[in-house]
């Protein structure tokens, strides 16, 4: 038998108001991984993540993380349950400088990083450090959010479109972070339109049209799938 996948996802449905957004989507990602969530615009991604994470509560199906049933839990359990979320608006405060920001989020489980050990992963925070986050720049401000999360000891994060308007250069920077919290064990779901980019950090993919998932597979068979992915994401 397979092992168990960390991140469970079945038939999960979720609605705004009377709107069905998600019709019964299946996802699996297992522990170390990155997987990447793809799909054209309004189809139905970050509505997942907020569905997995419980953020939105019109929701149906079912979602294990390490096993253990996460529906019935409220949002700061599932943190404390080992799965984070930094969203698309990123919700570092403002007003405080990185290093306050890093000293804030409460260790939720054993292996919580360091501020000195954020450092070491995310030099430019510590160049930053007295820097109010309205003097960050957007690359710093996705650096700061996804520290934040690292401070908790979440063994999974979720992130939403972490690259979106961010300049290549930027972009680039966010890639090599990503893969050093991979070779810290940390498993990764996370949307992205930015293909060219979830090609060079995923290890897996999830394809998602019209609320469902259309297509998974492999980094490996992405050659094979390049034609029809450009037709489901239209490019
Ligand atoms: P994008 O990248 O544009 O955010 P997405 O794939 O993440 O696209 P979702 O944001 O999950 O798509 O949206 C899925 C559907 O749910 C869309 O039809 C969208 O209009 C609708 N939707 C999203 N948020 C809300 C909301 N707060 N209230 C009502 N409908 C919503």
């Amino acid at each position: 038998a397979g092992k168990a996948a960390q991140l469970q996802v079945r038939n999960l449905e979720a609605w705004y108001g009377e709107s069905h957004a998600l019709h019964g989507v299946d996802l699996d990602v297992f522990a170390g991984e990155t997987v990447t969530l793809l799909g054209r615009n309004g189809v139905g991604k970050t509505t997942t993540l907020r569905a997995i994470m419980g953020i939105i509560r019109k929701r149906r199906g079912e979602v294990e993380f390490e096993q253990r049933s996460i529906m019935r839990l409220p949002l700061h359990r599932v943190a404390r349950a080992g799965l984070g979320f930094v969203p698309e608006e990123r919700g570092i405060f403002a007003s405080l400088s990185v290093e306050e920001n890093l000293m804030l989020p409460p260790v939720v489980a054993k292996g919580g990083m360091s501020v000195e050990e954020i450092y070491g992963i995310f030099p430019n925070l510590l160049e930053r450090r007295t820097s109010p986050g309205t003097k960050l720049s957007g690359g710093e401000q996705q650096m700061l959010a996804i520290a934040r999360i690292l401070r908790t000891g979440v063994r999974m994060i979720l992130l939403d479109e972490p690259t979106e308007g961010l300049a290549p250069v930027i972009v680039e920077r966010i890639g090599e972070m990503l893969k050093v919290l991979k070779s810290h064990g940390l498993s990764v779901l996370l949307v992205e339109q930015n293909f060219r980019f979830a090609a060079r950090i995923a290890d897996h993919f999830y394809v998602m049209d019209h609320g469902r998932m259309i297509d998974s597979f492999s980094v490996a068979d992405l050659p094979a799938r390049t034609e029809a992915l450009n037709t489901a994401l239209g490019v």
